[in-house]
């Protein structure tokens, strides 16, 4: 095995460098050296190389959206060998706070999170807990398997929506997770999914993965179409996956949700929202709040395997880590072809 390997580190806001490392060892008998094979970019990742996630630190390895090939274990680890395909969780919990005791350790008191608070993937070899990482088979590309954290995520959000089939929900934006959660309620037997977007072209994708019905929110009424494809009850459910200043206002405004309706916000915005008491109360509304996932990573992996899910065009760009520079270089140049980007690790 290689003594040395690339690994990419943001120093500071709007900067990155690879840099040639040593490949860490073991730090104990309960770890496992992972080979990184593929890598998703998400929106977080963004947020972190322009300095704008709340959570993160500097200097920082980011990469959240891990999948690789077990290179080392020690003499403790049960659950993998080497050469196994695995996926790694993003979270680094405590379990002894009363968040991981009740079932919730992905708000745990003392969480860290590999690529904002601790270092991530974005590098050919790290190492982890043999406890945070879940095999997946070998039978799924390594393009996919990049996909199983955003996954993750949609089954963690519909799981906290409390989502049945006689649901009728709304999804603001229609990026990544909108096209997730999408595929995941109409997986769950949701007859209608209502997208809503400003770009045409992502609805046209959402059309692919099902959406019932889209709007396009530059061009349409949204209150007038919500009240007409619900004869006038509005949502069970609203998902806001659009996350720009006044979303979840918008979301929350009467005519979109019903009464005893449950909004779930996904973003991290810090932007202030005009969201009245009465807003919620009138209605007796359910706020959702949803990070990250908890205990979906072996479901979602299950899912994953057995071709559960459209990937088509849910990553838009695959780039080899040998030209990381081009990952940042969309970041700063953003385009429809660059919205989803997944690395993929050299042989
Ligand atoms: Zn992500
Ligand atoms: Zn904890």
């Amino acid at each position: 095995m290689k003594e040395t390997m690339r690994c990419v580190v943001i120093p500071e806001p709007h900067k990155f460098e690879v840099r040639e490392v040593p490949v860490p060892e073991l730090q104990n008998e309960d770890e496992v050296l992972i080979q990184m094979k593929s890598a998703g970019v998400c929106g977080s990742d963004h947020h972190i190389y322009h300095g704008l996630n709340p959570c993160s630190t500097y200097p920082r390895i980011p990469g959240h959206e891990n999948a690789g090939v077990i290179a080392k274990v020690g003499a403790n680890v049960k659950n993998v060998k080497v050469g196994d395909h695995v996926i790694v969780d993003l979270i680094h919990t405590c379990g002894t706070c009363y968040q991981c005791k009740i079932g919730r350790k992905n708000v745990c008191e003392h969480v860290s999170v590999r690529g904002s608070g601790a270092d991530g993937g974005w590098r050919e070899y790290f190492t982890a807990p043999a406890s945070e990482v879940y095999k997946i088979d070998d039978s799924v590309d390594w393009k996919d398997a990049a996909l199983v954290e955003p996954y993750a995520i949609g089954a963690h959000c519909t799981a906290r929506a409390r989502i049945v089939p006689d649901d009728t929900v709304f999804i603001l934006g229609t990026g990544t997770i909108g096209s997730i959660i999408l595929q995941t309620c109409k997986a769950k037997g949701c007859k209608t999914v209502i997208c809503c977007d400003i770009d045409d072209a992502s609805l046209e994708r959402a059309k692919a993965y099902g959406a019932d019905y889209v709007i396009n929110s530059k061009t349409e009424d949204v209150l007038l179409r919500i009240s007409e494809i619900t004869e006038g009850h509005g949502v069970t459910v609203a998902f806001d996956s659009a996350c720009f200043p006044g979303s979840l206002t918008m979301c929350m405004q009467p005519g979109i949700l019903c009464n005893a309706g449950r909004m779930v916000p996904m973003g991290f915005s810090t932007a202030k929202e005009e969201i009245t008491q009465a807003m919620i109360n009138q209605r007796e509304l359910d706020v959702i709040g949803s990070r990250m996932s908890c205990y979906q990573f072996e479901p979602t992996i299950e899912r994953m395997e057995k071709k559960a899910f459209n990937t088509e065009g849910i990553a838009t760009m695959f780039i080899p880590f040998s030209q990381i520079e081009k990952v940042f270089y969309y970041m700063d140049h953003p385009c429809a072809e660059s919205k989803k980007m997944v690395i993929l690790f050299d042989e």
